[in-house]
C-alpha cells in the first residue's frame, strides 16, 4: 500500500499503516542533521520519502535538476499581485518591524526576500518604507522585479554568494524551504546576512498536516519539487543549527476541498487545481460571519496541536 509510513523496526510512524519497508542505511537528515536508519513514506508522485527518525521531517529522492529548473520556472507566467496576499504581507512586516524595533533605533529598516517571485511583498514592504532586496532563481520573475523597481538578482543565494557583505534587518523565505534538497546551507547563508538581532520569517508545508496524516500519499504536497518536507521539530532544529534561536513556530491552514476531494479517493489534486479550491473556499469563508468564525477557531486549534497545512517560523540571529 501507498502512503504508509514505516520506521527501519517496521512499527507504525505518525500518521501510516503498519508496515516492513524501510529506507534502508542510515542517512543524515537535511533538517536536524541526525544520521540514522529512515522510515519510507510512498508518494503517488515526488516518493519516495525518507522518514528521519528523529524529526519525523520527510526528504524526497531529487531528481531534477534544481538549477535548470528553476531557471526556467514560470517562463511565460509572471502571477498578478493578490489584494489578499498584500493583507497577509503587512500583517508579516508589521511584526518584523516590531520585532526589529530595538535593533534599528531610527534606521530604515531593511529587508531581503529569498525567492521573492513577482515581487509583492519587496512592494509591499518598500511601501512601509523599507528598503528591499531580492534574489530569485526565475530569470522571467526577476525581470518583472526589476522591472517594477526593485532590486533583485537573478541567481541563488547559496551558488552565488550574493549580498555578502550586506546586513539586513530581516529575511523572509516564503513556501521556499521545501524545494531545497539541502536547506540548512541556504538558511545559514540567510543568517549570516543578518544584522545581529535581525530576524527570518520562513513558511513551508508540514509534513505533520491532518491532510497528510489523512490522505497519506494522495496528499498533494507530495511531488517531485517538494524534495523537503519539515515538521516543528526538524524546521526547529534546523533553526538551531544555522544560529537563529526560535521566536514561534507554529502551523495554520487547513484545506477543507482538498480533504473532501481525497476522501473521494480519487488522484491527488494537481498544484493548479488545488489552488484554485484554496481561493474557492477563501471566497466562501470571507462571505461568511459562520465560517470565519469556524476558520478562526480552526486557526487556533492547529496553531496548538501542529497539523496546519503550512509550518510558520520565525528566527533571530544570535
Ligand atoms: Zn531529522
Amino acid at each position: 500500500m501507498s502512503g504508509r509510513l514505516t520506521n527501519a523496526a517496521g512499527n507504525e510512524g505518525a500518521g501510516g499503516a503498519v508496515g516492513n519497508r524501510t529506507g534502508g542505511h542510515a542517512f543524515a537528515c537535511p533538517l536536524c542533521g541526525l544520521a540514522r536508519r529512515p522510515g519510507l513514506f510512498e508518494a503517488a508522485r515526488g516518493g519516495p520519502y525518507r522518514v528521519c527518525a528523529a524529526c519525523g521531517s520527510a526528504s524526497g529522492p531529487g531528481t531534477l535538476d534544481y538549477a535548470r529548473h528553476y531557471a526556467d520556472y514560470f517562463p511565460d507566467l509572471v502571477a498578478e499581485d493578490s489584494p489578499l496576499l498584500a493583507e497577509r504581507y503587512h500583517a508579516i512586516l508589521q511584526r518584523a518591524e516590531r520585532l526589529t524595533a530595538g535593533i534599528r533605533g531610527t534606521r530604515t529598516p531593511s529587508l531581503l526576500e529569498v525567492g521573492c517571485g513577482n515581487g509583492q511583498l519587496l512592494a509591499v514592504a518598500r511601501e512601509r518604507g523599507w528598503r528591499v532586496a531580492g534574489v530569485e532563481l526565475s530569470a522571467a520573475q526577476a525581470d518583472h522585479c526589476r522591472a517594477r523597481g526593485l532590486e533583485v538578482v537573478c541567481g541563488d543565494l547559496l551558488g552565488d554568494d550574493l549580498f555578502e557583505d550586506r546586513r539586513f534587518d530581516a529575511a523572509v523565505m516564503l513556501e521556499v524551504f521545501e524545494h531545497l534538497p539541502n536547506p540548512r546551507p541556504t538558511l545559514r547563508a540567510l543568517a549570516s546576512r543578518l544584522q545581529p538581532g535581525g530576524v527570518v520569517y520562513l513558511t513551508t508545508p508540514n509534513f505533520s498536516a491532518l491532510a497528510r496524516r489523512l490522505l497519506g500519499a494522495r496528499w498533494s504536497v507530495l511531488h517531485e519539487e517538494h524534495v523537503t518536507l519539515a515538521t516543528a521539530e526538524g524546521l526547529r532544529r534546523s533553526l538551531r543549527d544555522c544560529r537563529l534561536a526560535t521566536i514561534e513556530i507554529g502551523s495554520r491552514n487547513v484545506n477543507l476541498a482538498e480533504l473532501a476531494h481525497g476522501f473521494g479517493r480519487r488522484a491527488p489534486m494537481a498544484g493548479s487545481q488545488r489552488a484554485a479550491a484554496a481561493a474557492d473556499a477563501r471566497d466562501r469563508i470571507e462571505a461568511s460571519a459562520a465560517l470565519r468564525v469556524l476558520k478562526a477557531i480552526l486557526n487556533v486549534l492547529l496553531r496548538a496541536s501542529n497539523l496546519g497545512e503550512t509550518l510558520v517560523a520565525w528566527g533571530r540571529n544570535g
